[in-house]
């Protein structure tokens, strides 16, 4: 299985990929490699952690609030997003997730950061900066009223759903944030960003996430889709990228072409060779760290949380014992 996140991750380090791809499995109970290699890969940084806060709290409280008819309040997501924040925090910087026993999956309290692992821990001034960008961008779209208005006028919304299609000999997976259905309307997409300046432009992420629907919907449509969506051409889809954090509340609209399919298209082929060519169909078992190559850009690996294990495919443990993972070794 392949995501558009997961290329992209493959044609920036392929050794980053079979990391987190092949390697990182939270099934995994009794192999000390794997479940530190599921660790790091769980790692994050506080500001991308700021970003998944705001993503969950919409995720789950907006999807109610709009499915159901209920009013926005905001003062109760911020309350809940402040919720999660302090539970959050307390998990990572006292490294819970350390302990023998710690749920690294389906763990509302779970979280991990790259700074308490490899640096010299978080501030409270970067503390305050995230809880202040989490109320802004929660405040921004919340008191967006035309927008929330826009979206009570859709039939269905749901979030985070993974729309899973064939392509080639893989099958590729895509997680859009957001999705509003309508009776007399295409389907609206939208991607919410949660960046200091917003100056990135997200036109292949948005056209994946199209693809990705319309397959689906043709295809084999989700049975809580509406009966109309298949019914709708991939280029009458709507797509919008939300600048939340942005003062003036960036939205950035973007248009299906065919040359933006072809040019995705394309895309996904050529990485879906080079991941073929490497390996990355096969299973773990099958598979050696050496076949995937590492990165050129030393500034990759500098913000890298495989980087303890990169070279050496071995990591200390914090009893001071190396373990190396057998299977690595020629
Ligand atoms: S440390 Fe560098 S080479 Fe190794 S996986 Fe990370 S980015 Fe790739």
């Amino acid at each position: 299985m392949i995501s558009v996140t997961g290329y992209k991750q493959f044609v920036q380090c392929e050794r980053l990929w079979f990391y987190k791809n092949i390697v990182a499995d939270s099934r995994v109970k009794n192999d000390l490699f794997r479940r530190e290699v599921t660790l790091l890969s769980k790692l994050q940084t506080v500001h991308a952690w700021r970003g998944t806060i705001v993503d969950n709290i919409l995720s789950k409280f907006l999807v109610l609030a709009i499915n159901n008819r209920y009013p926005v309040k905001k003062d109760y997501f911020i309350e809940q997003a402040m919720a999660m924040f302090d539970t959050q925090l307390e998990y990572a910087t006292s490294q819970k997730y350390r302990e023998p026993d710690a749920v690294l999956t389906n763990n509302p309290a779970f979280n991990a950061f790259i700074e308490c692992e490899f640096g010299e821990g978080i501030s409270d001034e970067e503390i305050n900066h995230a809880k202040d960008d989490i109320v802004t961008a929660l405040t921004n779209i919340l008191d967006d009223k035309d927008f929330i208005d826009y979206l009570k006028s859709s039939k269905y919304v749901i979030s985070q759903r993974p729309l899973i299609y064939n392509f080639d000999r893989f099958s590729v997976k895509a997680i859009p944030d957001f999705i509003a259905f309508f009776d007399d309307s295409p389907p609206h997409i939208f991607d919410w960003k949660v960046h200091t300046y917003g100056t990135a432009s997200y036109d292949e992420q948005l056209i994946a996430y199209a693809v990705a629907l319309y397959k689906v919907a043709t295809i084999k449509p989700h049975a809580d889709f509406l009966p109309n969506v298949s019914k709708w051409k991939i280029h009458d889809y709507k797509l919008t990228e939300y600048q939340l954090l942005h003062k003036d509340r960036i939205k950035r609209d973007y248009y299906v072409t065919d040359e933006k399919i072809e040019a995705f298209g394309e895309n996904m082929s050529s990485a879906i060779i080079r991941m073929h060519m490497a390996g990355a169909n096969k299973k773990y078992n099958q598979l050696k760290a050496d076949d995937f190559s590492t990165t050129n850009y030393i500034e990759h690996c500098q913000k890298c949380s495989f980087q303890k294990i990169c070279k050496t495919n071995s990591y200390e443990t914090t009893s001071k014992y190396t373990v190396r993972d057998e299977h690595f070794q020629n």
